[in-house]
């Protein structure tokens, strides 16, 4: 079957009372921004975990170091950890969110099924739910 022939974007994306309907090209953008969120995310995994790395190498040599040094060097560690569990995350959701894009419910609330709605979804490609879930889980 050929498949060199590239069809309209047959994805219909949910939008919120009084927001005007995505366009073929919205959709596409929309599309091609998760993809390319998700490339930076990944490339930030790879940067953070060679970062992880050599801080964690460095970290067994501390003797004759500046005990103030190795204070920060912890701290910066940390940071780099909690940091690389972040962006794991992020790119969790970005490949939940293309998956959803392509087999159908993005755009939707995973909690309530509601819209998500076009704005927040143009600034925030991977939300995964609206906003009024999204306060109620920040607020557990
Ligand atoms: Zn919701």
């Amino acid at each position: 079957m050929p498949t060199s022939k590239k069809a309209a974007p047959a994805v219909v994306l949910p939008v919120l009372d009084g927001e005007d309907p995505w366009t073929a090209e919205e959709v596409e953008e929309q599309r091609a921004e998760l993809q390319e969120e998700l490339e930076r995310v990944e490339r930030r995994i790879a940067a953070t975990e060679a970062e992880l790395e050599s801080l964690l190498k460095g970290g067994t040599d501390g003797a004759g170091r500046d005990p103030a040094d190795v204070g920060s060097s912890n701290f910066e560690r940390d940071q780099e950890v909690s940091l690389a569990a972040n962006v794991k995350e992020m790119a969790e959701q970005l490949h939940l969110a293309i998956s959803r894009f392509d087999d159908g419910g993005y755009g939707l609330c995973e909690v309530c099924g509601q819209p998500i709605g076009k704005g927040r979804l143009q600034v925030f490609p991977r939300a995964t739910l609206c906003v009024t879930c999204k306060q109620r889980e920040e607020r557990r």
